[in-house]
């Protein structure tokens, strides 16, 4: 793409580059006066997107560019482990278990109609000391709703999970990941930041507990949000294993909200 954005840096160096010769000492000069305008107008996260009226939506798997946040601060050696799509019987209630035993903590964000469906369980959650986000009410693909009727799936779910659990959640995961730049005030107005992940271990996809274990113990790192699913019997099947392994390593588990905004 011709237009794609081009990173500061790499501006920066092509413009060092060109300048050689005679017009060298000005030329600094005028990079160095240019490199701090960039510095203090450039974002480090900038897109095409910002300047133009094109929505531009998020890709399920691709490093989220802002408003999106996709991990926390490499100080310590804290993650946040996430389970979406749930609370599902007989998966949830196992993975609770586990984390449970350990005196672990997780993110659950929930599907406001599933909360409805099994709110002992979702009572559960909260009741445990973990952290519930929202996740829409019908788990549809936000980006292709008009922005009233995505508006109304995340207050729907919003005041579900409140009168369930008494638990008003400050975190939102669109379902897919698949959110619109320009729909981040709906979330944002009602008081939650949109969260991603830099860990996906597309435990959606079934793909047998060995896959799982080896996508998430090779890509966590300190910082990490890692997107699991709590609707997912093979996570439930092998979650012990990977908290004692994650564990073994040095992690400290802590909710998303902890993860992103430290004390
Ligand atoms: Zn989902």
């Amino acid at each position: 793409m011709s237009d794609a954005p081009v990173s500061r840096g790499k501006f920066l160096r092509s413009l060092g580059s060109s300048m050689t010769g005679a017009a060298l000492g000005t030329g600094v000069a005028v990079a160095q006066a240019l490199a701090a305008r960039l510095a203090a107008a450039v974002p480090e996260v900038s897109t095409a997107s910002t300047s133009m009226a094109q929505p531009q939506p998020v890709i399920e798997g691709t490093l989220a560019p802002n408003p999106f946040i996709s991990r926390g601060s490499s100080e310590g050696k804290r993650l946040a482990l996430t389970f979406d799509d749930g609370p599902m019987p007989g998966v949830t209630d196992r993975i609770l278990d586990a984390l449970k035993q350990r005196g672990l903590v997780a993110t659950f964000f929930m599907i406001g109609e599933r909360v409805s469906a099994s709110p002992d369980l979702a009572r559960r959650v909260a009741a445990e000391g973990h952290e519930i986000g929202n996740h829409t009410f019908t788990h549809p693909k936000l980006n292709s709703l008009p922005d009233q009727q995505a508006a109304l799936e995340i207050q729907q779910t919003q005041d579900t999970i409140v009168e369930v659990t008494q638990q008003r959640p400050v975190c939102f995961r669109p379902p897919f990941l698949a959110f619109r730049k320009n729909q981040a005030p709906i979330a944002h107005g009602k008081g939650m930041r949109i969260i991603c992940g830099d860990v996906d271990s597309r435990d959606w996809s079934q793909p047998g507990e060995a896959k799982i274990i080896e996508t998430i113990l090779l890509q966590a790192t300190a910082g990490s949000i890692i997107i699991c699913h709590d609707n997912s019997p093979q996570t439930a099947n092998c979650i012990a294993q990977i908290l004692d392994k994650l564990l073994e390593q040095g992690f400290t588990f802590v909710t998303v909200s902890s993860l992103i905004d430290p004390v």
